[in-house]
């Protein structure tokens, strides 16, 4: 399996997904354009892909949905509560429905959604499978559930967020009402509590780890790196996913 963060965090979020010729993407916070312009910079061919899978309906990873589906006759699939509320942004296009909880097959690939805690109607995370491997995806949650600590054990690559460092949160610009939301149960991931579950996700085949979703105002990807290495007792080096570039095209 190959996989490559195009863009990651909350100005935008695009994740690519391939195997054996096919390929998905999770979320489209980018313009078609720009997504176009990464996936060439990243190497990758967007013949090949088949679908967007969406984790929730915020803006940031689902503005591009509607025309890079419309262009590239992609099917969107979601959870039928985030299609209803993502509507109105993607517009018409092809859709297919999954039942949070369930998995589905893309051809070489079993695609499990796992409920996540987040301010959206139905947020998840994702199990991707294939005969190479798991890789588990998940972002934009406030903590992380029982239920995603016992899928994702056995994973050969994990993308997590590590979203803010919570004295750059505290002591930084942001009102006090969006603090105390970034913060919530239903936020997002604090440097800490991210390094901790990787931690706890981490065993002697995972190959890849990948910090997404890093706050630009109340982050440092040093700072991030610096929390896994060290609850990871660097067991693993990090790679601290980008908003600007994507990131090197990851395979197990
Ligand atoms: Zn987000
Ligand atoms: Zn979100």
């Amino acid at each position: 399996m190959k996989f490559c963060l195009l863009a990651s965090g909350s100005r935008g979020n695009a994740v690519w997904v391939e195997e054996g010729g096919l390929a998905l993407l999770v979320d489209c916070g980018l313009s078609a354009k720009e997504f176009k312009v990464r996936a060439a910079l990243a190497g990758l061919d967007v013949g090949k892909l088949a679908a967007i899978m969406i984790s929730h309906e915020h803006r940031d990873h689902i503005s591009g949905v509607g025309p890079l589906a419309r262009a590239l006759g992609l099917t969107v699939i979601a959870n039928a509560a985030t299609h209803e509320a993502a509507s109105q942004i993607i517009g018409l296009t092809v859709c297919e429905k999954i039942r949070t909880g369930d998995s589905m097959n893309l051809g070489p690939l079993k695609i499990r959604t796992i409920p996540i805690s987040h301010d959206a109607v139905d947020p998840v995370s994702f199990l991707i499978e294939s005969d190479a491997g798991a890789l588990g995806l998940a972002t934009d949650m406030g903590t992380p559930t029982g239920l995603m600590r016992q899928k994702f054990l056995g994973l050969r690559a994990l993308i997590l967020e590590f979203n803010h460092d919570y004295r750059l949160l505290m002591d930084g610009p942001y009102p006090w009402p969006l603090k105390q939301r970034v913060r919530s149960r239903i936020g997002h991931l604090a440097n800490d509590a991210a390094a901790e579950l990787a931690a706890e996700l981490h065993h002697r085949d995972l190959r890849h780890l990948v910090l997404a979703h890093l706050s630009e105002t109340n982050n440092r990807p040093d700072l991030a790196a610096k929390a896994a290495r060290e609850a990871l007792n660097e067991a693993i080096e990090p790679v601290v996913a980008s908003q600007h570039a994507p990131t090197i095209v990851f395979e197990f």
